[in-house]
């Protein structure tokens, strides 16, 4: 008899996504005259940069030839990718990250998703309410989160993000020692951004606990604010402490390409039973090259090419569009009385609707055919707000703008 794991029963079932495209096509169905626009995904809308296309197109090429043909690649990614991440991403910053700690995958879901293979069993996790489910539901299925009760697991530790800490909460908030954390700043879905002193903290805490952060840095290239830190390294002593996880998907489009980076310093350590400290990076190596065969090489060499200046400023220019789209969306808002955070340096507004955002999500849906995202699908502390998304048209923007201020007053 073939026994199932059973802790794939315990995932609380995210209805958020269908129960969104249920009401979405009851209302369609309902109205089919209706435009209905969607600033509900999280999924990016703009073409691939023309120098991506190009480095695509000439490694289709290579592709072709005997000489220039590749087959398997190497499974932490090719050298030309994890250099030019290394140089572009960290050191032009002044940050301390080799090519050989850069880990090249098909994206950053995969690697926040597997990196808790590397911890025991029992390890215990802390998580932002509201939160990107795949920190989460990884654990679960893992065995580390007990039973889900009246929407939180048993077993996990939840750090509320609310209008009073700003939504980035602090070692302070933890009412349980802890042995991980995943921090995902600027954020998904708040869009808030964690300041440098904020995060510092977070790492003199892991420093101070041998635990470890978990950062998800997949919406670094929206910061636009000096001063914010791209990555968790700009904190004196990350390095013994964290492990970064980065995106191509919203930097530069490649959310139907496929690539991204997991960054594991040289000497950062996990510890045995008997405590001695062991390096994670080898883990992650023996991780990686077990179950992962690489990146395509067309892909590498398209996201290579994100770092040349042309790529640099195409994408930057292609999220400077979607951060003109939040901006509008945002000043709508404020100028309706709504609190909004969010939507300079992200892609993603947070409204407080003052009230249950199902009923608002319905009311958007029903009286301007606009869809966004109920918060209480992010954790029970996103209860009261929606997540209204930039990646649109200007075109599909302007004309949501103009049907919410109707129905907003
Ligand atoms: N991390 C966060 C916070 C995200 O919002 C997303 C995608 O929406 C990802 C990771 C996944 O990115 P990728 O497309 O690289 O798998």
């Amino acid at each position: 008899m073939i026994r199932v794991n059973e802790n794939y029963l315990k995932i609380q079932a995210s209805y958020l996504f269908t129960e969104i495209a249920h009401r979405v096509k009851a209302h369609q169905e309902a109205h089919p005259e209706a435009k209905i626009i969607r600033l509900g995904i999280g999924d990016v809308t703009e073409p691939l940069a023309p120098a991506v296309i190009a480095a695509m197109h000439k490694a289709v090429d290579d592709e072709a030839t005997r000489e220039r043909f590749y087959g398997y690649g190497p499974e932490q990614g090719y050298a030309f990718l994890r250099e030019a991440a290394a140089r572009d991403d960290f050191r032009s910053r002044g940050i301390d990250v080799a090519a050989d700690e850069i880990f090249i995958s098909d994206g950053a879901k995969c690697d926040c998703g597997n990196v808790q293979e590397l911890f025991g069993p029992d390890v215990k996790i802390a998580v932002t309410d509201p939160v990107y489910p795949v920190y989460v539901d990884t654990n679960v299925m893992a065995g580390r989160t007990g039973a889900n009760e009246n929407g939180r697991y048993g077993k996990l530790t939840y750090l509320d993000c609310n209008a009073a800490n700003g939504f980035v909460p602090s070692p302070a908030d933890l009412k349980e020692p802890v042995d991980v954390v995943y921090l995902c700043y600027p954020n998904n879905p708040t869009g808030a951004t964690a300041t440098k002193e904020q995060l510092q903290a977070w790492v003199d805490w892991a420093i101070r606990e041998k635990a470890l952060i978990l950062f998800d840095a997949a919406y670094e290239a929206f910061i636009r604010t000096p001063g914010i830190p791209h990555s968790i390294y700009e904190c004196a002593g990350a390095r013994g402490c964290a492990i970064e996880f980065r995106s191509y998907s919203k930097t530069a489009g490649f959310t139907g390409v496929r690539c991204g980076y997991t960054v594991v310093p040289k000497g950062l350590v996990g510890y045995a039973a008997d405590g001695t400290p062991v390096e994670l990076r080898p883990f992650w190596t023996r991780r990686q090259t077990t179950k992962f065969n690489g990146c395509s090489y067309v892909t590498q060499r398209g996201a290579e090419a994100v770092h040349s200046p042309e790529g640099k400023a195409q994408t930057r220019a292609t999220i400077d569009f979607y951060l003109e789209n939040a901006r509008l969306v945002k000043e709508a808002l404020l100028a309706r009385g709504y609190d909004v955070t969010g939507g300079h340096d992200s892609p993603y507004l947070w409204v407080n609707v003052k009230g249950d955002s199902w009923a608002f999500f319905d009311k958007l849906l029903k009286e301007a055919n606009v869809v966004t995202t109920p918060g209480a699908g992010f954790g029970k502390a996103g209860e009261g707000y929606i997540r209204i998304s930039a990646f649109n048209s200007r075109e599909n923007v302007l004309e949501a703008i103009k049907r919410l201020e109707k129905v907003l007053g």
